[in-house]
């Protein structure tokens, strides 16, 4: 059906390929593209098709990605390398006429600052070039916001307190460890919360707020207030909300090594000078932390991520509370990466699917809750990352 370039080969990028290569009717041919050519070929030789195409390109340089998606030509790009790429690969699809699907929005290097409004500023863009771009089709942003879309179409008339919940209960054995990306990862977590409330968003320190929740098949985990990407463009799309959290599991283990890291200036994103040579902080604890796409093969445990929704059906206040688990072991098994990554690479496939399929293709910029979500939600049965429905239930938010 076709062409799809996939650009980045970390933890997210190894699953979205080996998902793609399940799929050959819809993915026809497939390239892998990162920073890292070798890692691409390790990527390849993993899933054992040498049909899929491997490169080298440097996702920052506009003009080196033009000059490939010249060559390969393909209908859509999964942008599964950082956050920072985000824009380039975007004016990189408009130069040259290919569709676009990320999962993590634009966040400038030097600030810790996520919102959408400069990937929202391509949709004219992207309208009159005829084009579609997918933003935040992951797990959370991504199948949170199909979640909800789905509960709005079928479960509520009126959406108002929308609690989006993120538990991971695995346990890789490292002292310490991030699951994606750590720069990507400790810029999020060590921001300040922030959360909507009728009709304004309330800023709190970072990790202030936390709560008992209970997760299915987990039991009660403490679990945090953080800002998340896509509480903005759900509130947008959804203007009956009243209020919408975004919550976190993060063990006592965890919090210290966070603590001890910010304390002493290692989560710093500014530049310091060390030895005649400018470095970041973070990027150099980066270089010493365990590599989140190594953790698989002793991870235990499962993660648990759903929608907690009250609202209004036919007159009457109804709870709604939708989720996934997915051991971190299967995942491993099925595609050598921990569940993190697999949660995040499934969805990109799957989203891709959507547009090469016809099914989410309309020119311009959407956020995943823009489109119709039961195709997508049958997708997710099938390719790996099932879902269970709990009504009237207590939601304890
Ligand atoms: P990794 O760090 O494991 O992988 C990132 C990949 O991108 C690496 O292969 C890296 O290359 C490549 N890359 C980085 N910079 C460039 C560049 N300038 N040009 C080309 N390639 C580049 O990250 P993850 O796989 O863990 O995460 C990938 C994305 O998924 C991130 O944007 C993250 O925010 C997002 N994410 C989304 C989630 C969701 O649920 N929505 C959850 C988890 C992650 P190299 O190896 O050479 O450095």
């Amino acid at each position: 059906m076709g062409k799809t370039l996939i650009i980045g080969a970390g933890g997210v990028g190894t699953v979205v390929a080996h998902k793609v290569a399940q799929n050959p009717d819809v993915f026809t041919e497939v390239m892998i593209a990162s920073r890292t050519k070798a890692k691409c070929d390790k990527v390849v030789e993993a899933i054992g098709n040498p049909n899929i195409k491997t490169a080298q390109v440097d996702a920052d340089n506009v003009d080196e990605l033009v000059a490939l998606f010249n060559e390969f030509k393909p209908d859509i790009v999964i942008n599964v390398a950082l956050p920072y790429q985000d824009l380039t690969i975007m004016e990189a699809c408009l130069k040259t006429g290919v569709n676009y699907l990320d999962t993590a929005n634009y966040e400038p290097k030097d600030v810790a600052h996520f919102e959408y409004s400069w990937q929202w500023a391509y949709k004219k863009r992207f309208e009159d070039a005829g084009l579609t771009a997918i933003l935040g089709c992951g797990f959370d942003p991504g199948v949170s916001g199909i979640y909800t879309a789905y509960a709005a179409k079928h479960h509520f008339d009126e959406i108002q307190y929308l609690d989006i919940v993120d538990c991971n209960a695995g346990n890789h054995h490292k002292a310490f460890a991030t699951n994606f990306n750590p720069e990507i990862n400790i810029r999020e977590i060590t921001q300040n919360g922030r959360y909507y409330e009728n009709g304004q968003w309330v800023t709190t320190k970072p990790l202030e707020i936390h709560k008992l929740l209970t997760y299915p098949n987990i039991g009660p985990k403490d679990s945090y207030l953080l800002y998340h990407e896509e509480l903005e463009s759900l509130v947008k799309n959804y203007p009956t909300i009243k209020r919408a959290r975004f919550w976190m599991t993060f063990g006592q283990e965890y919090l210290t090594h966070l603590r001890v890291i910010q304390n002493i200036g290692m989560a710093r994103i500014d530049e310091v000078e060390y030895n005649g040579v400018k470095i970041v902080p973070l990027q150099f604890l980066k270089a010493v932390l365990p590599n989140p796409q190594d953790l698989g093969e002793n991870y235990d445990g499962e993660t648990s991520i759903g929608c907690r929704i009250r609202g209004l059906k036919d007159g009457k206040e109804r709870t709604y509370y939708i989720y996934n688990n997915c051991s971190h072991h299967a995942a491993y098994l099925e595609t050598g990466m921990q569940g993190v990554s697999y949660t995040t690479g499934v969805p990109a496939m799957i989203g891709a699917m959507m547009f090469l399929k016809g099914l989410w293709k309309k020119p311009g910029v959407f956020n995943v809750e823009e489109f119709d979500p039961d195709p997508f939600m049958e997708q997710l049965n099938k390719q790996g990352l099932p879902w269970h429905e709990v009504f009237d239930g207590d939601l304890e938010l």
